[in-house]
Formats: structure tokens, sequence, C-alpha cells
């Protein structure tokens, strides 16, 4: 499961910033991952529930942030939510359009002790 690698990944970076910062606990890990970001929520909230068994984290809130993928038109500035890589314009049907958000795939805070 690609889930499984990313939760470890995330608890990796979590510990290492509580070493750096010489904590004791990692009360909070909030992150941000975007509806776009090709993870299956459920899947990594299961994952991270048995990754963090035996870690710093295994008490630590995780919050994980939803972002919702926003999508730019080029042509005439339209922003929409979009759920595809891909999308023309709702308003002016161009396909001249990008991502502005929702690829998101990172730890946002961390609170020691
Ligand atoms: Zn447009």
């Amino acid at each position: 499961m690609h889930e499984m690698s990313i939760a470890m990944n995330i608890i990796d970076i979590a510990i290492e910033q509580a070493k750096k910062e010489k904590a004791d606990r990692i009360v909070e890990v909030e992150l941000e991952i975007g509806t776009l970001a090709g993870i299956e929520f459920e899947s990594l909230n299961f994952a991270m529930e048995i990754s963090v068994k035996n870690t710093m984290l295994e008490k630590s809130a995780i919050h994980i942030n939803k972002i919702q993928a926003i999508a730019e038109c080029i042509d005439c500035g339209k922003r929409f939510k979009t759920e595809n890589l891909f999308n023309n314009c709702q308003k002016c049907k161009s396909y001249n359009t990008k991502l502005i958000k929702g690829k998101e795939l990172k730890v946002k805070s961390i609170v020691i002790d």
C-alpha cells in the first residue's frame, strides 16, 4: 500500500524534528493533503494508525487537513473546484487551465513538548 510508506515518511519527519528540538513528546502533527495528491484518505488514516505504534507518535493527535483541489482558467481567470487534473473551465469552457491547489502532501506543523 502506497499510503503505508507515506505514513512512515511522515512519522520519520516528525520524529526527526522532535529530536532536533530535544523534545520528549510529540503532541500533535498536522498534515496538509490535497484531494489530487493521489492519496486515499481512508487508507492513510489506517496506515497512520498502524505505523505510529511503538513510536513517539503513538499518543499524538494527528490531524489531516484535506485541501480541496482548485483549478484556474488561464484565459478568463475563473477559479473552480475540481476533482481531476485536467479540466475545462466551467465558465468559458477553455482547456487552458492550471491546477493551483490540491497536490499538497506535507507536514504543516508539529507541536512538541
Ligand atoms: Zn475560462
